[in-house]
């Protein structure tokens, strides 16, 4: 039975370590020796509770289970939000499936293990391949921050022609920029905006907009107004909110690349 170490949230905040302890391994189940996580902004909702944090991992397949197909120990493979679905439902069926109402997500399912740890097993299914190009500390933050925004471009089908504004340059907001860039779009397509910095002076806006580019940088207060607002103002059509990546991490990395 794989028993590994793996780091939990605490009531207070208290990050602590603890062990997790699974039965051998069945089925298409997989073990991971986990080498890179990311660090998401949900780590930081899910800090108080007692789970295992860390939900966009990198790793190499250590064991397999007896009905493991395509993955073979030393494979480097990631994973990200989503750990399961029923696979049989309309939105699995159809490349939806983080909207199954069996799907099994960080901070639902599986408290006990995720990528602020040593090891995980998870299922063949959900486990992606990391290109040789990249090193697992790349891959690791595009299994959810990437591949949520990924999504959100590959849903609309986003062309070089498009014209695409991203709300706030976070995690997310700055991966969105670059795979909106390596999809074609040029400086006076690609418009980025920018929440306004409590406390920001004059001089380091004036400093972040010339280093930035005028044109592509617009602030907009805190606390203010919608981001459906600020797409009217800056001029877009549609609202694309950044929502259930998951189906898209592999071609996530393969635009990156
Ligand atoms: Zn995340
Ligand atoms: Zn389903």
């Amino acid at each position: 039975m794989p028993t590994f170490t793996v780091f939990k949230g605490s009531e207070g905040g208290k990050i602590v370590q603890s062990q997790t302890t699974r039965p051998d391994l069945t089925d298409d189940q997989v073990l991971i020796k986990i080498t890179a996580s990311g660090l998401c902004g949900t780590d930081e909702h899910y800090k108080g509770a007692d789970i295992v944090l860390g939900h966009e991992g990198a790793g190499v397949v250590e064991q397999t289970g007896p009905n493991v197909k395509s993955l073979k120990k030393g494979d480097r493979v990631g994973w990200g939000y989503e750990h399961n679905s029923c696979g049989t439902c309309e939105y699995c069926l159809t490349g939806r499936e983080q909207y199954c109402s069996e799907r099994e997500m960080y901070g639902e399912a599986n408290l006990d293990q995720g990528s602020f740890a040593t090891h995980a097993v998870w299922k063949e299914a959900w486990l992606y391949r990391i290109p040789d190009s990249m090193t697992d500390a790349e891959a690791a933050p595009l299994m959810c921050g990437g591949a949520t925004v990924f999504n959100a471009l590959s849903s609309y089908d986003i062309k070089s022609t498009d014209r695409v504004g991203v709300m706030g340059v976070g995690g997310l907001g700055h991966l969105a920029i670059q795979f909106a860039a390596k999809k074609g779009l040029r400086r006076h397509r690609l418009l980025w905006i920018r929440q306004q910095e409590r406390g920001g002076t004059q001089a380091r806006r004036k400093r972040i907009r010339r280093n930035e580019g005028k044109e592509r940088v617009r602030y907009w207060p805190q606390g203010g107004r919608s981001s459906r607002h600020h797409q009217r103002a800056a001029g877009l059509e549609t609202h694309a909110p950044c929502h259930g990546p998951y189906q898209h991490n592999l071609s996530a990395h393969r635009l990156l690349r």
